[in-house]
């Protein structure tokens, strides 16, 4: 199309966007295993809405059920019941317009390595029945900074640039929904950075991204609606400042004038620790206990202060608190 000059052309306006690019309602997975095992209840009638247009984070321990989720919406893996819908399409009653409507980048690396990067997108836009006119293979090398690997062997890549190379892939039919399953895991600092970056490009350019990830960290700068999900069922979901403003839990920290040998009884009703002689860590709920009550406790008590910090807590707080910490069926929680 032309544009005349003096004339802007306004975009065309879709009539009939969704307001939700994926929508899950009772979800429903149950593994039923080979051998001596029971059946494994993945996901417990799961209800979720990535609205368009999000960055969305879905966070959870491992085994909590976040790639069985995306295996559903990816065609990977039968739900047992409940419906998962994207961009309009259910993904039983319509997979190959749901799964056109996204792109995935899996959890696992699978490439051939006797393939380019440019003949990979190009075998890849082809399974997607993109005409040959309308491939974008050097605009997503460029993309995601490979367009001087583009005629490399897979092989000589490194883990971080077949990352890169699986989210162009995601990209070849230019889905509405971009879908990554922890798309940093083993990648290192500065191609995180480069990654996030252009996650970041594709959401402002229109593009609805879900990633699951471990990194609470990449979650907290990245995503602007969080949900969190433990034993197959959502626990929270909120835009990521409303979620962080939930944690009740701050501390103040004292350096203090001589050594103690044990938390001050005055403290008693606060959660004090000293893990040094003149190091006083006292945690309190902002919503019920106040700061002058622990000031003024301490001065009662003659105990001298040289200095105080205070601690805000974080996205990895708020997790700990609703998936009930590193005692559930995780184990670890890592933080970036
Ligand atoms: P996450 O990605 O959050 O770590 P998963 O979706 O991989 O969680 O797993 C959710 C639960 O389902 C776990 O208890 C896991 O052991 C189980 N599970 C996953 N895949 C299978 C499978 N193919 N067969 C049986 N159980 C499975
Ligand atoms: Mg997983």
């Amino acid at each position: 199309m032309v544009a005349h000059v003096g004339t802007p052309t306004p975009a065309p306006v879709p009539v009939d966007l969704p307001a939700n690019a994926v929508e899950l309602r009772g979800l429903t997975k149950i593994y039923q295993p080979t051998g001596k095992a029971g059946p494994k209840h993945a996901l417990k009638g799961l209800d979720l809405a990535i609205p368009r247009g999000s960055l969305f984070g879905l966070l959870g321990p491992n085994g909590a059920g976040k790639s069985t989720l995306i295996n559903i919406l990816a065609g990977l893996v039968n739900k047992t019941g409940g419906t998962a819908t994207i961009w309009g399409h259910e993904v039983t009653e319509h997979p190959r317009r749901a799964r056109a409507s996204i792109g995935v980048v899996p959890q696992e690396l699978n490439m051939d390595p006797f393939f380019t990067p440019r003949e990979m997108l190009e075998l890849q836009a082809g399974l997607y029945g993109v005409p040959k006119r309308e491939r974008r293979t050097d605009e997503l090398l460029d993309a995601v900074g490979l367009a001087d690997k583009a005629d490399a062997h897979a092989r000589s890549l490194s883990g971080g640039m077949k990352r890169r190379l699986m989210v162009a892939k995601a990209m070849v039919h230019t889905p509405p929904v971009l879908i990554l399953d922890e798309p940093t895991a083993g990648v290192d600092v500065e191609l995180r950075r480069q990654l996030w970056e252009y996650v970041r490009t594709l959401n402002r350019a229109g593009t609805t991204v879900l990633l699951t990830t471990h990194y609470l960290k990449e979650a907290e700068e990245l995503c602007d609606t969080i949900a969190i999900i433990n034993h197959g069922q959502v626990v929270a979901c909120e835009p990521t400042a409303t979620l962080l403003r939930r944690v009740d839990a701050k501390a103040m920290c004292f350096t203090l004038e001589r050594d103690l040998t044990a938390p001050p009884p005055a403290l008693e009703g606060f959660s004090v620790e000293l893990p040094e002689p003149r190091r006083l860590v006292v945690r309190y709920q902002p919503s019920r206990q106040r700061a002058g009550a622990i000031l003024s406790a301490l001065a009662a008590a003659g105990i001298g202060i040289i200095d105080v910090t205070t601690e805000e807590s974080d996205l990895e707080d708020i997790f700990l608190q609703l998936t009930g910490g590193a005692h559930d069926n995780t184990g670890v929680v890592h933080a970036a």
